[in-house]
């Protein structure tokens, strides 16, 4: 392992120490939450829902699957600190994230709603009007938590993150979780080599057909309106259930507000149309035509891309 690399996986473990320790401050309870059965994740649903309890002095591993937060877990389990990998399910995470989840142990928390529902009563989710992450990743479970953030990631969060390693506090009084985030400052070379050096096993969405390890590939929700038009329309043409489901379920949405005039905010409606039918883009359509354009759009897909 490279010096630089030595150095900030030391600043990492003191971090998750210093979380650990702040973790045992706070109050003595157990937290109730909704997760699924083990039948249920793996296919043979028996629809059974049951409440696991989690001790709130633990450390919370923010775990959704991807290679950053493989890397966190096993920091954590270099530094031997008492933690709990807890993985928020989203209903449309990409194949092999639940089993990936499940053989790292990691807790599995079932949404209230699914993507798919909260799209029939909000609509389709914008990159400024991101409620499915609201609802189904950003919410707290335990008191103190450690995430794979890093800046490196993107322009904007290098902004937003300036100032802590250390930790960052948020959501209010009630609802407060004290954050650390251990390889803020650790670039794509520092991940790729760490997870060389320590042998980690990450998410099959990682590996080529020859079992080459690709960091590039990113693991997010399926059809996320956060991504560029070009992969979304990629991920449009490997899920075409998912072309169904937005039409089926986009359109319980639309049938419902059909006179108001929220339907030029619909932004992946626009990209998706725009992608998948070479539309006009829809910025600014009057909800009729906007109504036309799904039923057209509906035809194409069931034409060309569903066949
Ligand atoms: S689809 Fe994108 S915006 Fe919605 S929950 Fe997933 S990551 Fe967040």
């Amino acid at each position: 392992m490279s010096k630089t690399l030595i150095q900030k996986v030391d600043t990492a473990i003191k971090l998750l120490k210093t979380a650990e320790q702040q973790a045992k401050n706070k109050p003595q309870k157990m937290v109730k939450v909704p997760t699924p059965s083990w039948n249920t994740i793996c296919g043979g649903c028996d629809g059974v829902e049951y409440n696991a309890l989690i001790d709130n002095n633990l450390v919370e591993v923010s775990y959704s699957g991807g290679k950053d937060s493989d890397v966190i877990l096993h920091l954590a389990r270099m530094a031997g600190i008492k933690h709990i990998a807890i993985h928020h399910r989203t209903s449309i995470d990409p194949p092999g994230t639940l089993q990936h989840c499940i053989s790292n142990n990691a807790v599995i928390i079932n949404p209230k709603e699914t993507f798919f529902q909260i799209m029939e009563r909000k609509g389709f989710p914008t990159r400024r009007a991101r409620f499915c992450c609201e609802i189904l990743k950003e919410y707290k479970v335990l008191d103190t938590a450690v995430q794979g953030i890093r800046t490196s990631e993107s322009r904007k969060r290098a902004e937003i993150y300036k100032e802590p390693q250390i930790c960052r506090i948020y959501g209010n009084k009630k609802n407060r979780v004290e954050v650390f985030l251990p390889i803020l400052d650790w670039t794509d070379d520092d991940i790729k080599e760490f997870i060389k050096q320590e042998n980690i096993q990450c998410h099959k969405l990682y590996y080529d057909d020859k079992g080459n390890f690709c960091p590039e590939h990113r693991l997010g929700c399926i059809c996320c309106p956060l991504q560029s038009t070009r992969k979304l329309k990629e991920d449009f043409e490997k899920h075409p259930s998912f072309v169904k489901a937005y039409i089926r379920h986009g359109k319980v949405w639309f049938d419902s507000h059909s006179n108001t005039s929220s339907h030029a905010n619909s932004g992946i409606f626009t990209r998706f149309s725009y992608t998948m039918y070479s539309a006009t883009p829809m910025r600014n359509t009057h909800a009729n035509t906007a109504i036309l354009l799904l039923a057209n759009l509906q035809n194409h897909c069931l034409k060309n891309i569903l066949r």
